[in-house]
């Protein structure tokens, strides 16, 4: 009788712990794809499609309106389909740039390929002068921003009395400097996909800037610009600008523990052991729990001497009383991140990691013991 020999090996999503069927079975990178990673060096974990694209969305938050788009941009990655607008547009959810010679703010998109970056047309309103300003960079861009909410203004109400929605960006909540600057003044904004935004410090100044919208319609000020009768606000070089970008922190939060545990797992298995069970950090990762306060955010200042490293992405974690730590290097920004404890874990006593090059043949590879030890002496060193 012959005898069959069968091997079954079951995969499961590394991030949801559901098995893996061929269909569903996707590799998912260490190293976003969007920042430069790749999928080479077994530097990836199986991940299910539903927990992939979970977690897409949390790496297109921050890899196309957070300050590492402009790093991006620098580095001249490619967007994924080049063809589609949307794709590699980098449109930070709101980018504002403080001209610090007339102390205004513009609400600037930066796209990769074209001139830019475009100051979107937005119109600001005084709220204690009730003083509107119109920005934009030619006379058809502001009017089509006022045809847009004119448009809006004279839909007839719906049942439920709402004549017409529109989203919201409160930086209260996202952002803390702007809010308290005395220069900043509401606005409402026509993104590059011609959608209207109301950005405001909190819901009483939204509501505030519409109603002076409403008021300005009324009185027949919202007309049409020629040429000569609108305003902008050029950015010209040589002037310390101050950018400023608002986005979903937790976003980078989740990328964050994202690449530490990834890079954990996939060691692992290169050790031939099993990942660790770590399952509050893989729901963080999918979005179904808050990260939490362990992430804690390397202070700028402290970050320069590392500038130099010429790898855009660098990760090293490393066992530290009894909790696993990874620190997580994006361009020149330094994190720490605390993956919990790991009491029991005696496979992970020596620390490691990986890096990768944004443009380059061989993008990315492992970390050699000495190199991961060196890099943590000085990551502990200078900077956390
Ligand atoms: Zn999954």
């Amino acid at each position: 009788m012959k005898e069959t020999v069968v091997s079954t090996m079951i995969i499961n999503c590394i991030w949801c712990g559901n098995e893996l069927a061929k269909e569903t079975e996707t590799k998912d990178h260490a190293f976003p794809r969007g920042l430069g990673g790749t999928l080479d060096e077994n530097l990836w974990v199986p991940s299910c499609k539903d927990c992939q694209t979970k977690i897409s969305h949390a790496e297109t938050e921050v890899l196309t309106r957070s300050e590492f788009a402009i790093h991006r941009l620098a580095k001249n990655l490619k967007p994924r389909k080049p063809n589609v607008l949307a794709s590699g547009l980098i449109e930070p959810k709101i980018s504002l740039v403080k001209n610090p010679q007339i102390k205004k703010y513009i609400v600037v998109s930066f796209r990769l390929g074209e001139t830019h970056p475009k100051t979107l047309p937005a119109l600001e309103i005084d709220p204690k002068s009730g003083e509107g300003f119109i920005h934009a960079e030619k006379a058809d861009d502001a009017n089509r921003l006022l045809r847009s909410i004119k448009d809006e203004l004279s839909k007839k109400p719906r049942e439920n009395k709402l004549v017409f929605e529109m989203g919201t960006h409160l930086l209260q909540r996202l952002d803390q400097e702007v809010p308290a600057d005395p220069d900043f003044h509401p606005r409402v904004y026509l993104s590059r996909r011609d959608r209207l935004y109301v950005c405001a410090r909190d819901p009483e100044e939204a509501l505030a800037l519409m109603r002076n919208i409403v008021a300005l319609e009324a009185a027949g000020t919202l007309r049409e610009r020629d040429q000569g009768n609108w305003q902008t606000f050029e950015i010209p070089a040589k002037t310390s600008h101050k950018i400023v970008f608002v986005y979903k922190q937790e976003a980078l939060k989740r990328v964050l523990l994202k690449i530490a545990y990834a890079i954990t797992a996939a060691h692992l298995v290169r050790e031939g052991q099993k990942p660790l069970d770590l399952p509050h950090i893989t729901q963080a990762v999918i979005g179904t729990n808050a990260p939490g306060p362990d992430i804690r955010q390397a202070l700028e200042a402290n970050t320069e001497k590392l500038v130099a490293w010429t790898d855009c992405l660098v990760c090293v974690v490393a066992p530290i009383d009894e909790r696993l730590l990874g620190i997580v290097g994006i361009y020149s920004s330094w994190f720490l991140v605390d993956l919990g404890s790991i009491k029991g874990a005696p496979q992970l006593s020596e620390p490691f990691g990986a890096k990768c090059k944004a443009v380059s043949k061989k993008k990315q590879r492992w970390l050699s013991k000495q190199e991961a030890k060196e890099l943590l002496a000085i990551c502990r060193r200078d900077i956390f």
